[in-house]
């Protein structure tokens, strides 16, 4: 069963201009010569551009203003869709650029000006670069792999449907991400960057949801929601509140991280009118965690939004207990909760992005009893074949001696609780 319809809009539809765009901020011209203020407070109404995305403007965008750059509409329709476009801003590497070239079926690149901002000039190992930009190994496929490993559409009972859990759905509101990650569990529905499905194809999975009383909880992904107009956000969270047993809508995001401008008075004002509504926002790595996206997170918490991260485990990217910690913590700080952690899904081409199991059972090692336990996420597998999330632990539990239950603490101590067997 395809998961996707092809009653589609593209981000330059002119139905998207009838949303309100992003408050005006700072109006010159960025190669003008004018001195812009950076760091502009987000306790105004105006959204702050931090100085290292100053200095990716006037560099890379010299005739565009501060207002532009602002704006989330300006954004996807500056980002970069090509290996050509984005050398202007990194240079490619023969890994990179080689395998890519006439290999159109592929995942496609997507990579909005203001996320680029943090590649910029870098070098081929950059942690976030290897997240977005293609490589050869994508071309590589290992036993094990498939396009979808989570066999969604086996749970789909109809399109735009996934319905794994009891008490749960998810709810698949559009194809298109701002920004597409080479490791994307879904890359067999974003591969056409074909933008949102549209209103109308989301109506059986609503009439599922109205006849399924059973449902209690709506997970909202994609694609990214954030990434469509805010009329079909405020249409589609609408519609779904509407529906008396849902008692929470989630939605998942990475438009906090790649294009957090998009995060407007007018879209918190349309998102709290649903509560209770829970954020899951995809982060990767500690160099996400700027001005611009503290802003957007900020907005989101003091709408009073809780929100949750979800991380995916990734070779030589965020494998490493330093660089967790510091992602975990930086989370904490801007309001976001650690929430999963990911072991990488064995999608086409993606033996390259993952670790050992136990890398991720290292990571929560090396945080639990070291850090808040706030900070420390669950690491799960999402099991091929449609198992579900399944928890991976370090093995604290050791067994037991006579009634008692043999504990391993933070510091590889045993103790012994007396349990009621
Ligand atoms: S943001 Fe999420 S849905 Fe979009 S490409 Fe990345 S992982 Fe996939």
């Amino acid at each position: 069963m395809t998961l996707l319809h092809q009653n589609l809009h593209l981000p330059d539809n002119p139905e998207l201009s009838q949303d309100v765009e992003p408050p005006a901020s700072v109006v010159e011209r960025v190669g003008n010569g004018s001195m812009l203020s950076s760091n502009i407070s987000v306790s105004s109404q105006l959204f702050p551009v931090s100085k290292e995305s100053f200095n990716f403007l006037q560099t890379h965008f010299p005739d565009a203003t501060i207002n532009e750059w602002s704006s989330w509409r300006w954004q996807l329709r500056n980002s970069y869709t090509s290996l050509q476009s984005l050398s202007k801003v990194i240079q490619p590497s023969d890994d990179e650029l080689k395998p890519i070239d006439g290999v159109n079926d592929m995942l496609p690149i997507r990579i909005t000006p203001y996320y680029a901002g943090l590649l910029a000039s870098s070098k081929a190992g950059h942690p976030i670069r290897k997240t977005v930009v293609p490589t050869i190994q994508e071309l590589s496929l290992q036993p094990g792999e498939a396009s979808d490993p989570l066999s969604e559409e086996e749970y789909s009972p109809v399109p735009n449907l996934v319905h794994r859990y009891p008490d749960r759905a998810l709810f698949l509101s559009t194809g298109f991400c701002p920004t597409y990650c080479r490791y994307c569990t879904r890359s067999h529905m974003v591969a056409k960057d074909k933008c949102h499905i549209g209103k109308k194809a989301w109506e059986p999975a609503l009439a599922y949801l109205r006849s399924h009383t059973e449902i209690r909880d709506v997970i909202v992904s994609g694609g990214d929601p954030l990434s469509m107009p805010d009329s079909h956000i405020d249409y589609l969270l609408a519609h779904l509140r509407a529906i008396k047993h849902i008692e929470i809508i989630r939605i998942g995001t990475k438009v906090p991280v790649v294009m957090p401008m998009r995060i407007t008075p007018a879209l918190i004002s349309i998102l709290k009118k649903y509560h209770p509504l829970y954020i899951s926002i995809h982060f990767t790595h500690p160099l996400e965690l700027t001005q611009e996206t503290s802003a957007a997170c900020e907005r989101l918490a003091n709408a009073g939004m809780p929100l949750g991260s979800q991380t995916v485990l990734l070779k030589d990217i965020n494998d490493d207990p330093a660089v967790m910690k510091k992602l975990f913590q930086g989370l904490l700080k801007i309001r976001v909760r650690p929430y999963y952690l990911y072991q990488c899904d064995p999608i086409p081409g993606s033996a390259h992005f993952r670790t050992p199991v136990s890398k991720g059972i290292e990571i929560i090692q090396s945080l639990r009893g070291f850090t808040s336990g706030y900070a420390v996420p669950q690491f799960v597998i999402d099991a091929p074949g449609g198992g579900g999330k399944i928890p991976l632990l370090p093995e604290y539990v050791q067994g037991y001696e006579d009634n008692n239950l043999l504990l391993k603490n933070y510091k590889g101590k045993i103790f012994k609780y007396p349990d009621v067997i």
